[in-house]
């Protein structure tokens, strides 16, 4: 069967590995562009979350390039994304796109339909070809990541602008077309290699920021407008606590086991949110406070036009922002948004950190939080 499913920043690498793999035809859907975006919007009730929008234009331009089915995630709790297949399902159908919408549902809510869904999508006949499938997927998630997280660094001293985000899609090629752990392995390897030998710029004043908020506009670089890259080449070592391969270890993993570690996190959020709101709004507010003990220059916090959860988490930051002096500043995304728009908030955000460094109001700290720095609080919304 040749299947499908979103984008999500380079989850295609691992999901297309899993999918042939297991003895199905993958078909990644292009990249997310505006024409992606275009489609969604077409057919998309307008209050719909942006991520269902950029969703449907992925499954149509998949659909172009010869789906047949889709794979896609349930979910459980107080938001929408637990509707979102069915409902991306109905807008199929009410256009007239023939496309087997393929839901798992996340452990928690019994094994009978995850089991059934699972054998639907394997087409090997040994259970070894499965296990060598799940290992090599995760293999490169997890290289996926390291990537990422090492390129964060490195790009925020880069000697050449651009220099970094090109070796780094380079080695996530490498990581695409790998066949086997031992060539994956070797993928990442080279890349970190590669990434650790750039030219830096040693004197450069670098910022830290934490980038925290809803999970799909953290990690899909078309819709955040390559926030991490931009950040980035001005100089900002951007934090995300937010990685797919961590998602999958404690969404899915752990908390079919019910062994979700999620205790320390509600312990960090529990002075301003004291229960969990859906999606990532709790952990938005606890990463913020484990930045702000971290002692970052500030928070970008990032989220979908009407996503419910980020909005409470988006309600209670100014108490954090006021509690560790830590300017946030809050981006609200949809169709509507634009690059200059976006570009223009994040120098001003960026020139008012370096300020406050420069002025002494600022200082790194790693470990506890230690307050005596000058209130300057700051949330921005659109
Ligand atoms: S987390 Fe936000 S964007 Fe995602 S489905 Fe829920 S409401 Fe929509």
């Amino acid at each position: 069967m040749k299947i499908t499913f979103p984008h999500m920043g380079t989850s295609y690498i691992p999901f297309r590995a899993l999918l042939n793999g297991l003895g199905q035809q993958a078909v990644v859907a292009p990249k997310c562009t505006q024409r992606t975006l275009e489609l969604g919007t077409r057919y998309a009730p307008e209050s719909a979350c942006l991520p269902l929008k950029i969703n449907i234009g992925n499954y149509l331009e998949a659909a172009e390039a010869g789906a047949e089915a889709i794979l896609m995630a349930g979910g459980i709790g107080p938001c929408r994304f637990g509707f979102y297949g069915y409902v991306q399902q109905e807008i199929l159908r009410d256009i007239g796109i023939d496309l087997e919408m393929i839901i798992l549902e996340p452990p928690a809510t019994g094994w009978g339909d995850l089991w059934k869904k699972l054998s639907l999508l394997t087409n090997v006949n040994r259970p070894q070809q499965v296990v060598q499938a799940l290992r090599l997927a995760w293999a490169k998630f997890v290289g996926c990541d390291r990537l990422e997280q090492l390129s964060l660094r490195v790009r925020a001293c880069e000697a050449r602008q651009g220099i970094t985000t090109r070796i780094l899609e380079q080695s996530l090629e490498r990581i695409d077309t790998a066949h086997n752990v031992l060539q994956v392995t070797k993928a990442v390897k080279e890349g970190i290699k590669e990434l650790n030998s750039l030219p830096q710029q040693p004197d450069r004043l670098v910022l830290e920021v934490g980038l925290v908020g809803e999970i799909y506009t953290v990690l899909e670089p078309f819709v955040n407008f390559r926030l991490e890259e931009q950040l980035g080449e001005m100089g900002v070592l951007v934090h995300r606590n937010i990685w797919f391969s961590t998602w999958i270890l404690h969404h899915i993993v752990l908390s079919a086991f019910r062994a979700r570690q999620t205790a320390h996190l509600c312990r960090l959020a529990e002075p301003y949110l004291n229960h969990f709101v859906g999606g990532h709004g709790l952990e938005s507010v606890a990463h913020t406070v484990q930045f702000g003990r971290m002692g970052v220059d500030g928070i970008v916090h990032i989220l979908p036009f009407t996503c419910m959860p980020e909005i409470v988490a988006q309600s209670v930051l100014p108490l954090v922002s006021e509690g560790y002096q830590l300017p946030v500043l809050t981006m609200v995304v949809d169709e509507h948004s634009a690059a200059a728009g976006i570009r223009t908030r994040l120098e001003a955000f960026v020139d008012l950190l370096a300020n406050r460094r420069r002025m002494g109001e600022h200082k790194l700290r790693h470990g506890e939080s230690n307050i005596d720095l000058v209130s300057v609080g700051l949330t921005g919304d659109r």
